[in-house]
């Protein structure tokens, strides 16, 4: 063989790691062939380490909270429970060391040669991995994406998502920068495990691109569980007074806080992987540009995952790089993917998930009838907790299939995990009127929203 590997993969997250386990295991079946994998940081990429698990994890810990106090409408006696950041942390991490030996693992059984290593190109066919040279007949670039901050004066002195998990305490008081993902899920843990938080957000609602009733919903749901929402503005300078963080706003106002969090989006990791000199094209933010087949510029070069900045989630880098190896080394059609409805959730404190097109963009294509209810749900008429739950369903008028579905309410991603197949599966709103209910669920709901709420488009 004129290369040392049939493929290597540059970076072991969700989309790297998958790709290389499919493609060894096409590989083996045929006469054989060697895959390699490079990983610079921690096996599993920012999904296991510092994002999608550990988030999770400190959910669910300011979730806990939250069901004590809960329990007294319940008859549970009245206390008052005291949080242990450093033991949370520590229990996160041991979680997430045992998740780094089942990914190293994954890939060994599989045959894949792995590379503790940060991998560069040489040229075209060649990679410098920590000091290696390593050529490979295809190369798939899957090195994921970082948090970026905002240009402004002071930046250096707030944190981004990839120090949150690793803070020493709990900061009394924390001001997140941004309305997106992270944002909003943060002000729920930081929220939920005591912490004063502001939110301060450039658009006049969290989550832009989500459902208008989403986003307000949600927006009323931060404030009633005490996040200070600054809506339209920026920051414009962060000034230190020993540790003390002063936040001066785009309107002249100020804010002190103990800790400021940039949550102002993710760019493509690329910038030392030496592209330019082989002739793979990125786009302005350093996204790998790639075609339908995830092919960059240079055809044996690919990219999957949050490096192509498309739909930055891990499900989806997951299916990317498997249907790539099975195109590329599989014996027979690749396993396919939907990626016209997928569904999502955003964990926020109570979660979001969605699935399918927003009020708004149905309405750009065409007619549509809209279902929507707004409840307390069963639990809270007992807690006494001020949390309501949204539900929404967008219908197509011309040929009644459902285009969205959305919701605000605990449970949701995992109740949108099943709205996403009704909707790939091109589910009408007659298949939903005709599912018989689980009772007493807010599920239900979903099988019972009779009466149109209103019409959109037109
Ligand atoms: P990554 O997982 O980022 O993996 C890339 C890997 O490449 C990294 O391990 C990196 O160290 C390595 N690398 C980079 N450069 C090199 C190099 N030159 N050589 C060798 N290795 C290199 N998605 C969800 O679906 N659900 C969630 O709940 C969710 N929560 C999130 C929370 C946070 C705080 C963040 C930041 C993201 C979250 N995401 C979530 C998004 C999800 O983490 C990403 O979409 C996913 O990890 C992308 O996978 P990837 O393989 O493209 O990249
Ligand atoms: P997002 O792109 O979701 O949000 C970025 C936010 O920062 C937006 O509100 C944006 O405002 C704002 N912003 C950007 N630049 C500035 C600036 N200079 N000043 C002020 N505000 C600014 O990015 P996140 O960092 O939250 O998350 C990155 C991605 O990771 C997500 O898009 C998602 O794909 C993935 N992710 C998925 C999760 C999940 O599945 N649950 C959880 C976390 C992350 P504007 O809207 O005006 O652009």
């Amino acid at each position: 063989m004129p290369y040392d590997f049939d493929l290597f993969v540059i970076g072991g997250g969700s989309g790297g790691v998958r790709c290389a386990r499919i493609a060894a295991g096409h590989l083996a079946d045929k006469a054989g062939g060697k895959v390699g994998i490079a990983e610079g940081r921690f096996w599993g990429g920012t999904c296991v380490n510092i994002g999608c698990v550990p988030k999770k994890l400190m959910v669910q810990a300011a979730e806990y909270g939250a069901f004590a106090q809960d329990a007294v409408g319940f008859g549970w006696s009245e206390t008052a429970p005291t949080h242990d950041w450093a033991a949370l942390i520590a229990t996160k991490d041991r979680e997430i060391g045992r998740l780094n030996e089942i990914y190293v693992r994954l890939l060994q059984n599989a045959g894949v040669e792995i590379f503790e290593a940060y991998a560069r190109f040489v040229d075209a066919h060649t990679l410098d991995v920590g000091g290696r040279i390593v050529t490979a007949k295809t190369i798939v670039i899957a090195t994921g994406g970082k948090p970026v901050r905002p240009s402004i004066p002071g930046a250096e002195l707030g944190i981004v998502s990839d120090d949150a998990f690793y803070l020493p305490k709990l900061p009394r008081r924390v001001a997140i920068v941004g309305g997106g993902y992270i944002a909003v899920e943060f002000a729920g843990i930081f929220r939920g495990l005591g912490a004063e938080v502001d939110l301060i957000l450039r658009q006049p609602l969290p989550l832009r691109g989500f459902d208008h009733d989403l986003r307000t919903g949600l927006a009323e749901a931060l404030a009633d569980q005490g996040v200070r929402l600054h809506p339209n503005l920026s920051p414009a300078e962060i000034q230190a007074f020993g540790d003390v963080r002063r936040v001066v706003l785009s309107n002249g106002a100020a804010i002190e806080t103990d800790l400021v969090f940039f949550a102002t989006g993710r760019a493509a990791a690329t910038e030392k992987l030496g592209l330019e000199q082989i002739g793979v094209r990125t786009a302005a933010n350093g996204a790998v540009i790639v075609d339908g087949d995830f092919a960059s510029s240079q055809p044996h070069i690919f990219a999957v995952g949050d490096v192509s900045n498309r739909l930055n989630l891990t499900p989806v880098a997951i299916a990317e790089g498997h249907h790539l190896a099975d195109r590329l080394f599989g014996p027979g059609a690749p396993r396919s993917w939907s990626f016209e409805a997928v569904p999502t959730a955003v964990f926020s404190t109570p979660p979001i998930a969605t699935v399918g097109l927003s009020e708004a963009e149905a309405a750009e294509r065409g007619d549509a009838d809209v279902y929507l209810t707004r409840f307390t749900p069963m639990r809270h008429t007992i807690s006494g907790r001020v949390r309501k739950s949204l539900m929404k369903l967008i219908v197509d008028q011309a040929t009644d299939r459902v285009l969205g579905v959305h919701m605000l309410g605990e449970d949701a991603p995992e109740m949108m995990q099943a709205m996403g197949i009704a909707l790939t599966a091109g589910a009408t709103k007659r298949d939903f009127d005709r599912t018989i209910g689980i009772h007493p669920t807010a599920a239900e709901e979903f099988v019972t929203m009779r009466s149109k709420t209103r019409s959109a488009g037109g």
